[in-house]
């Protein structure tokens, strides 16, 4: 019996923050570490996802290897056995099956994703592209190729898993057994625990979460800021007038957005800085400890981001590729058996 597949995209830009990687990168890559043996874990890059709305596509391929690397130094476990890492694009059989649950999805279910509402709000007409209409059942042959049972959802997403539930009930139905059926979305917010909800906040503005597209950047802190930019944004962080520290995140955002940032670089527990610093009057003693933290965990980042071999990585990912090719090219060519189009 093969192992089941937990299968989750790696999508990021070139900018990540600070907040992404405490948020989202570390979580991802500790779920690897610890499911890799029991389960095979897919971490594939959309890179098909990545211009259903108008990018630089100069740039993309670039960006693919440059977002791929930013996860080995933050310590994907990418030679283990049972990861599989690989760009979408390199694997036809994602499109090939698009193509056909294209043909057994209505208009009408995928006029209903939120997703597709929202982004095309923002669009003019002549720019909202087939591709942003119908992504999700991209999606949902990213998830069908390779009969995946767990895949990450944030509420962003829970429209789309419901679909992918969908497309393959409805096939499995007309046709027999064709894909396995993904997990409902509570049985997967069960098996990954549900989002606990991190959010760094933003350095000028701690009523609101850092974020990567933020206009001015003055208060992110950037994965490729140098530390000295970076000791700057924390030094300049907005506080507040209590002229005590204290952890409190209603009342308190900013102090407790820093102490929080500390106690997660540190690796020490937020109950232990809290008890360290609660009480000092200093708010710029603290501000140095964050910063020097920060920049410390800046170049170590860099400098391992620097020693990432390209070549060893191109390799390791068409290895990868390959072995994900010939999974996908069984479940595409079944479902080609099924609507008549092989024998
Ligand atoms: P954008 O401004 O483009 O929306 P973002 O920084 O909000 O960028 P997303 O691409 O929306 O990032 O999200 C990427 C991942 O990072 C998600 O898993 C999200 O939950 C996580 N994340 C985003 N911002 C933060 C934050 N401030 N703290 C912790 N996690 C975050
Ligand atoms: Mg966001």
């Amino acid at each position: 019996m093969s192992k089941p597949v937990i299968l989750t995209g790696l999508r990021a830009n070139n900018d990540l923050t600070i907040g992404n990687y405490l948020g989202a990168l570390l979580p991802m890559i500790d779920m690897a570490k610890k499911r890799a043996g029991e389960y095979q874990v897919n971490l594939f890059v959309p890179d098909l996802h990545s211009f259903t709305t108008p990018i630089d596509h100069s740039k993309l391929y670039e960006q693919v290897l440059h977002n791929i690397k930013v996860y080995i130094a933050a310590g994907l476990p990418i030679d283990h056995e049972d990861v599989y890492v690989y760009r979408q694009s390199q694997i036809s059989a994602h499109s090939e099956l698009t193509w056909i649950l294209d043909c057994f999805t209505g208009m009408g279910e995928m006029g209903r994703m939120t997703q597709f509402k929202d982004k095309s709000a923002k669009l003019s007409e002549d720019r909202i592209s087939v591709g942003l209409f119908n992504y999700p059942v991209l999606m949902a042959a990213d998830i069908l190729l390779y009969n995946a049972s767990y895949v990450p959802v944030g509420d962003d997403q829970t429209q789309h898993l419901e679909f992918t539930r969908d497309i393959a009930e409805r096939m499995n139905n007309q046709f027999g057994e064709l894909f396995t059926v993904p997990n409902p979305v509570p049985k997967q917010h069960e098996f990954f625990g549900k989002d606990q909800g991190l959010r760094i906040k933003d350095l000028q503005d701690p009523s609101k979460k850092m974020s990567k597209s933020d206009e001015t950047g003055k208060g992110v802190v950037f994965l490729s800021d140098s530390p000295e930019e970076a000791t700057k944004k924390i030094m300049s962080a907005t506080t507040d007038s209590f002229g005590e520290i204290k952890f409190d995140t209603k009342e308190r955002p900013g102090i407790s957005n820093l102490l929080q940032i500390l106690s997660l670089l540190s690796g020490k527990p937020q109950a232990e800085v809290n008890a360290a610093w609660e009480g000092q009057t200093s708010y710029g003693d603290l501000k140095k400890a964050v910063a020097e933290a920060v920049a410390a965990f800046l170049a170590d980042f860099q400098s391992k981001l620097a020693t990432v071999d390209e070549q060893a990585l191109l390799l390791g990912l068409e290895q990868s590729e390959a072995a994900m090719r010939t999974i996908a090219s069984e479940t595409l060519a079944r479902a080609q058996k099924a609507v008549g189009l092989r024998a």
